[in-house]
Order: structure tokens, then sequence, then C-alpha cells
């Protein structure tokens, strides 16, 4: 089993995700697919009045501060356009693809935090009314029936809280739980990057390797949301997934391409 993620950044060739994904799906390789959308998410919440708020906490990692409205415009961006978008280049590909968010059959479930802390103005403040959360715990059993019965599965962030409330969690994070769970051999994150690079945006600067046991050390090169992909890495590979590669998901076989070692390889 490989888990594929692939972000929402600009400049993500998703045809050739879905091209690269069909042809392998087709070949007998048992993979899912699981995707991000900020970008859109972005654009989308700026059209509607309703402009995106980055909150950063005191440890320096970046989040969407997600209020209900907030919420409702990423399940119809995430949910709604990207995933129905994915589904269909696949069914195009002739591949039964079947998109679905983490509420759904509480794929993803995690802990609700309602309050976060953000550092604004070299000031520490308490918001309240998130709906953000991190995956706690994958049920797989809605996954391992549709892989059974020859479905690709399209996974997409919202979560569901313990209660049943949807959460915003992190996708490559949630991804890196659902390799766990799965015990996939190979977990992939795919980007707008060429993979972690030392000094970015300089993309000859790119790390080729990092040793599973010292994922952590490598955390001060990433900045803001690469910071999420590096930590999503740390926990899969501690959860026994033998390779997570960062691979460039802007043309050709991303899929191939990271698989052959090209990107960031963990492992
Ligand atoms: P996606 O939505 O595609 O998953 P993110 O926006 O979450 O991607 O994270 C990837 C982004 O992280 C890159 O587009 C880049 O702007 C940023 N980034 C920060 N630090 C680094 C780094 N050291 N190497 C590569 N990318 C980095």
């Amino acid at each position: 089993m490989i888990v594929v993620k692939v972000g929402g950044s600009a400049g993500i060739d998703y045809d050739a995700v879905c091209a690269d994904l069909a042809a392998r799906w087709k070949a007998g390789e048992k993979l899912i697919l699981v995707h991000g959308g900020s970008g859109e998410t972005n654009r989308v919440a700026e059209a509607l009045g309703h402009p995106p708020r980055f909150v950063t906490s005191p440890s320096g990692y970046t989040s969407r501060f997600t209020d209900r409205q907030t919420l409702e415009i990423f399940e119809m961006v995430y949910c709604g356009k990207i995933n129905k978008g994915i589904v269909e280049r696949l069914q195009r590909l002739g591949v039964n693809a079947v998109g679905l968010s983490g509420l759904d059959g509480r794929i993803f479930e995690g802990r609700h935090k309602d309050s976060v802390r953000a550092v604004e103005n070299g000031k520490t403040k308490v918001l309240r009314g998130d709906h953000t959360g991190t995956v706690e715990k994958v049920n797989t059993g809605l996954i391992e029936l549709l892989l059974g019965a020859g479905y690709l599965p399209v996974l997409t962030p919202p979560a569901s809280s313990y209660e049943g409330v949807a959460i915003n969690v992190d996708g490559d994070r949630a991804a890196a739980a659902l390799a766990v769970a799965l015990k996939a051999e190979a977990l992939l994150l795919l980007s707008n990057v060429p993979g972690l690079l030392r000094d970015y945006p300089d993309e000859a600067s790119l790390i080729r390797q990092i040793p599973a046991d010292d994922v952590e050390s490598y955390l001060e090169f990433a900045q803001d949301r690469m910071k999420k992909k590096v930590l999503g890495a740390a926990e899969a590979v501690a959860g026994g997934v033998k390779r997570v590669i960062f691979g460039d998901a802007r043309a050709g076989q991303p899929i191939t391409a990271a698989l052959d070692g090209a990107g960031t390889v963990v492992s």
C-alpha cells in the first residue's frame, strides 16, 4: 500500500498526479490519495468576503484559524471542488475512485481544539471558536471495504471530533496517520517544491536523504507550512512506515519519480 498526499499549493499538476496514479492502479498497485486545497480555499474565502486568517503558535507553527464560516468554505473547496475534481479526473481515466472526507465513516478522528494560542504583534493571545484538531485515530474499516471492492479512495480533511464535530486537520499529518494505520510501505508528500530545501527557495539546495531516526533535527530547514510535512514524516517513520518522500507534483510522473527516489527521501 502506498499513501499519496498531494497538496493544495499553486503549481500542482493534478492531471499529472491522476494520470500517474491511474497507470499504477491499473497495473495492480494499491494506492490511496489524500489531498489538500489551501490555495483554492484562500481564493474562495477572499471572493466570499471572509478572507483567511493565519495564526502562528508560540512554537512557530502556522495554521488557519477556522471559525464556523471558514470551516464551511473549507468544506466547499476541499470536499467539493477539489475532491470531486480529482474523482472526475480518475473516473475519466477509467479508475473507479470514491471521494470522502475524514468525517465520512469517521475515517479521521481526533480531538477538537476550540482555542488556539497565537502570537500577534509579539503578544501571545488565546483565540476561541476554532474548529481545528489533530488526527489521533484512523478508522480504516470503510477504506478497507472500498479497497476490497476495487474502489480507489480519495480522502480529504476535515476530520471528525470525538463528539462528531467537523474539525480542520493538517492533511500531511492525517496522511501520515493513515499510512501508519494501513501499514503502508511508503508515504509520498507531494507539493510544489522539489522536496525539503536546505536553503528555501533555492531549489538547488534539495536535501536528498534524511535518516529515519533523525527527522526532527531537519525541522530547522522548514519554514511555516513545510514544518507540518517534516513532522508528519517523523510521525510516519516512528509508526513503522519504511519510506516517506517529499516530492514534486508540478509535472511529469510525480508518484513514479518520487518512488524512484527523486525528492527528499526519509528512510
Ligand atoms: P501543500 O499545500 O502543497 O501541501 P504547503 O504550502 O503546505 O504545501 O507546504 C509547502 C510549502 O512550504 C512550499 O510551497 C514552500 O513555500 C514552503 N517551504 C517552507 N520551507 C521550505 C523548505 N525548506 N523546503 C521546501 N519548501 C518549503
